[in-house]
């Protein structure tokens, strides 16, 4: 029962993140929780396996986790601090680059910079 309880905890702060959260990510926002690296990768080892949860690579920034149901959106990477923001939202005419004959079945938007945490020290 602590076992399934501590699981909860670990989804929650995964589903409240602001992008998708590596590991020890998310089990630095769980300090105070109790709540052990082991069982953040249990946790998410888990969700994966359910379908609950999906892996994110952000530029080949290692594996990241986050909810399968969330909206379609975009992804930011801090080039200061490495993390991963959710972007909401999406760029329009993106078909217009292809060459004639191309079909576009998908498509992957990575923006860079620094978020604001970062911005006044770069
Ligand atoms: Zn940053
Ligand atoms: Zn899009």
């Amino acid at each position: 029962m602590r076992r399934a309880r501590q699981q909860q905890t670990v989804l929650r702060a995964l589903d409240e993140a602001d992008g998708p959260l590596s590991a020890r990510e998310l089990w630095s926002r769980l300090s105070g929780t109790g709540v052990g690296l082991a069982t953040v990768y249990r946790a998410l080892q888990r969700g994966v396996e359910e379908g609950t949860l999906e892996t994110v690579e952000v530029l080949g920034g290692g594996l990241r986790y986050e909810p399968r149901d969330r909206e379609h959106h975009h992804h930011f990477l801090c080039s200061s601090c490495d993390r991963a923001f959710d972007l909401f939202g999406c760029v329009e005419g993106l078909e217009s680059l292809l060459p004639g004959g191309f079909r576009m079945t998908g498509h992957e938007v990575v923006l860079l910079g620094t978020c604001d945490g970062c911005g006044d020290a770069a």
